[in-house]
């Protein structure tokens, strides 16, 4: 009844628009032979991205990974900066190329953010700021943690790289704390093949984040900051704007898979979904199952996948406090709940081309094993 696949299913599969779009739109750059350095696609992306993200200001980047390294040089931070183990290494890698200390707190158990009540604990008279993830999508309780920047005087930056194009009561996800950093690599909602926005509050950043990822370099004459080479290039804001055209319909097909997903995981005992927030407009980004005291553990259901040509991801496993870069520096105790759902968790197969028929091949293994 189950069939194997003659070419392997992976968790996600870029976005492409048609490729006639796409020459078309390689046109006016051989014309004007400008490849990068803030060209016209560059400001055409950014104007659109701001309109699309809701956004007052936005700064555009190669990837996000530098988008946040250079937002945090920016913003001229010194000392710790609260965050999560539970995310990509570039969250991390971010704070401590900047010179500053990590100091990670657990995450909630029900949306896997950053667990609110135990930051103000976090704090000591050397942290500077606050960088909570919006894991899969899963907005921060940003209520909270603006009451708590605001009273400890502290910044908040989110690494949004899961919610592109998100709101929550309507406002645009990357309206939270001081700025957001958002990533458009290949295998996000939104892609730009690699790219990357910041979006922020205080106008007087616009400059400074220019300038930062040209080098530090500030007139004709003039290198005021050791900057770094973060611009995005044409070709890149070129398929943004490409595939800003299709995003619409790209998140309706998204739900429509994670809907079918839910329907016939919830209710499973020992299978948790995400508890849905209904302030949230989703981009539906991510699947993940955590299986706790479920007939199979985490990776029995990713072997069981892996033989019929699935793969799914343990998204995120291991924690960062245990990479080999970081070990012996934390005490990965202290993030319990980071440590179980890394244990735990399994994101499944999903983009906008995804067939039913996989998401219902993927429900049919996992119930299957029930009781294994
Ligand atoms: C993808 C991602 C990044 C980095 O983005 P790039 O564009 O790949 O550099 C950072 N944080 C998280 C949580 C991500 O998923």
């Amino acid at each position: 009844m189950i069939k194997t696949h003659d070419a392997p299913i992976m968790v996600t599969r870029s976005f492409l628009p048609p490729l006639e779009e796409y020459v078309e739109m390689l046109r006016p750059i051989w014309n004007s032979a400008w490849l990068t350095n803030m060209g016209d696609y560059h400001e055409e992306l950014k104007q659109q991205l701001k309109t699309y993200m809701k956004a007052e200001n936005l700064e555009l980047f190669v990837n996000g990974h530098m988008a946040l390294e250079l937002l945090l040089q920016a913003m001229e931070l010194e000392g710790e900066v609260i965050t999560t183990p539970f995310t990509f290494a570039s969250t991390t890698h971010a704070i401590v190329r900047n010179g500053l200390t990590p100091v990670f707190c657990d995450i909630n158990d029900k949306d896997y953010t950053i667990d609110a009540e135990q930051i103000e604990s976090l704090i000591t008279e050397r942290t500077c700021a606050i960088l909570p993830v919006h894991v899969y999508g899963n907005l921060c309780d940003v209520d909270r943690i603006d009451d708590i920047a605001k009273k400890h005087n502290l910044k908040v930056i989110y690494d949004a790289a899961h919610a592109f194009g998100e709101t929550l009561d309507g406002v645009g996800a990357g309206s939270f704390g001081d700025a957001s950093m958002f990533s458009f690599h290949a295998t996000k909602v939104f892609h730009s093949i690699e790219g990357g926005a910041v979006t922020y509050r205080d106008p007087a950043l616009t400059d400074r984040l220019y300038q930062l990822k040209n080098f530090g370099i500030t007139g004709y004459e003039s290198v005021e900051y050791v900057g770094a080479n973060g611009k995005m290039n044409e070709f890149q804001a070129a398929m943004g704007l490409c595939n800003l055209r299709y995003m619409e319909q790209v998140i309706e097909k998204r739900k429509k898979l994670t809907e079918r997903y839910r329907e016939r995981l919830s209710g499973v005992p020992g299978i948790r979904l995400c508890e849905e927030n209904l302030r949230v407009g989703y981009n539906y980004a991510y699947m993940p199952v955590v299986f706790d005291g479920y007939g199979a553990d985490r990776d029995q259901i990713f072997d069981a996948l892996k033989e019929r040509n699935i793969f799914a991801r343990k998204y995120f496993y291991p924690c960062v406090n245990s990479y080999q870069c970081y070990r012996d520096q934390f005490d990965i105790n202290a993030t319990p709940v980071a440590e179980r759902i890394a244990s735990q968790v399994l994101t499944l197969p999903l983009y906008a081309d995804l067939e039913m028929s996989v998401v219902d091949e993927v429900c049919d293994v996992i119930l299957d094993r029930r009781n294994a």
